[in-house]
């Protein structure tokens, strides 16, 4: 059950089909045209969607507003320093700032940043101060349906090739949990041969660590040698194996706005400072008011409690199982964020050109309210300006995001059932053709139809 009682509600809203159609097709069948009244489970991000705690409440209410050298920053960093022992701790407003300030000071152009999947807003903060990404995901991360439990693991002898190879590589970067790849965990054996890597070759070790709390808490239930760790020690363990960290505090921070870059290197800190100053705001409030980053230090407390993350996890594997019972397989083993659906073999008769992984995110959508985020060919497939597919994404997902502490179990078999009733007659589900599809950010801005 949830560790927590509710003493705020907020009422969802509650559409009929008939709404939904017309809104959808207002909306150029893209869920990110529709509004929060359109609205009724909304699974497109775990992002900022949380729930503030009573004690972040109030945290907040304590937060000093000084321009420099407020209070609350000096409170935000000791929970900082002492979660990932860093000593420079700098907030940002959210974590894509984290990443340009690092990438800026530390990327040349050319080079290359290797992980085991660059996030979207990763891959671009890189590519914008013109180096490379190099994604080297671990083999097992191919099969959407073994029960490999580390399937965020990157491929150390890949990595190795790269770090020995003639490439110049100015970082390498573990994103933990993997969510680009499934919201898989990234084992602390592997963490531990990358950073031994990067000391041997001399590269930094930078973690992308939005998800540490959850990917440590699957450390303890799927990693033997630490079954008796709490997470939060196996957090701290982790971040001690790297050089600096880039963090989304909007996800295992559980606030609405937030973000840290955190490093050991002096040297780097003062560059990341000038870069800090000149574009977010000064050291001691990076773009955040101080009531945001007291909210921020109890946050980063409260989210490794081990009942806060049992329940976390179990509820979604809960989702994940109730769709599966209803014949809607997705990636195993679940993760915790997120469920993430198998669309390609629940309608086999879409084909990719008609983007299937958009087609069952869409009828969730009508059906009942739902809102989800496809991650298939929409996404990740390579698309000419005429809106055909060149070469589809390898898998047709769709990822359903669960916001911290806002959604009960029964919503969650409200979204399941919702999937069941789709699942009896999949053949029904239409595909989508683009109409338009802009070069840039193209699952942000595209506009669709439906194929008939
Ligand atoms: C959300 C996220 C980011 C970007 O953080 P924002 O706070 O949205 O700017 C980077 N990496 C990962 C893995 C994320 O999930």
């Amino acid at each position: 059950m949830e560790p927590y009682r509710i003493k705020v509600v907020e009422p969802i809203p509650i559409t009929t089909r008939d709404y939904r159609e017309r809104r959808y097709a207002e909306a150029g069948y893209n869920q990110f045209n529709l509004t929060a009244d359109d609205v009724t489970i909304d699974l497109l991000s775990d992002s900022g969607t949380g729930a503030l705690s009573a004690e972040q409440q109030a945290a907040g209410m304590r937060g000093d507003e000084t321009y420099a050298g407020a209070r609350s920053f000096f409170r935000f960093r000791e929970v900082a320093e002492e979660l990932t022992g860093f000593p420079h701790i700098f907030p940002v407003h959210q974590g894509r700032a984290a990443e340009r300030i690092l990438f800026s000071a530390l990327l040349k152009p050319g080079q290359l940043s290797v992980g085991n999947t660059h996030f979207d807003t990763t891959r671009a903060n890189v590519e914008l101060v013109g180096a490379v990404v190099r994604d080297l995901p671990c083999p097992e991360a191919a099969d959407l349906d073994s029960d490999a439990p580390f399937k965020g693991d990157i491929d150390l002898v890949a990595l190795e090739a790269v770090l020995a190879g003639p490439e110049d590589v100015g970082l390498v970067l573990m994103t933990i949990t993997n969510n680009g790849g499934g919201g898989q965990p990234v084992s602390m054996a592997n963490l531990e041969a990358v950073s031994a890597l990067c000391r041997r070759f001399g590269v930094p070790f930078f973690l992308d660590a939005a998800r540490f709390a959850e990917n440590a808490w699957l450390v303890t239930q799927r990693e033997e040698r630490y079954r008796d760790h709490s997470p939060r020690d196996v957090a701290k363990l982790a971040f001690r194996l790297a050089d600096g960290c880039v963090v989304s505090l909007k996800k295992d921070g559980i606030v609405h706005i937030g973000g840290m870059l955190a490093l050991a290197d002096t040297e780097l800190a003062k560059q990341c400072e000038l870069l800090l100053i000149a574009t977010e705001g000064f050291r001691t409030y990076g773009g955040l008011s101080g009531r945001d980053l007291d909210m921020c230090a109890q946050g980063l407390m409260e989210v490794t409690h081990p009942a806060y993350l049992k329940e976390r996890a179990d509820a979604t594997a809960y989702l994940a199982q109730c769709a599966r019972e209803a014949g809607v397989d997705s990636v195993t083993p679940t993760g915790v964020h997120a469920v993430y659906l198998n669309a390609g073999r629940l309608l086999p008769h879409i084909p990719s050109h008609q983007f299937t992984g958009h087609a069952l995110a869409s009828e969730l959508y009508l059906a009942g309210g739902v809102r989800c985020a496809e991650l298939g060919s929409l996404y990740l497939g390579e698309i000419n300006e005429s809106g055909e597919l060149l070469t589809p994404a390898p898998f047709e997902l769709v990822r359903l995001a669960i916001p911290r502490r806002v959604y009960t179990r029964s919503h969650l078999e409200y979204v399941a059932e919702t999937l069941a009733s789709i699942a009896k007659h999949p053949e029904r589900v239409p595909g989508y053709r683009l109409t338009e599809a802009p070069a840039v950010l193209r699952p942000f801005r595209a506009r669709l139809d439906q194929v008939r």
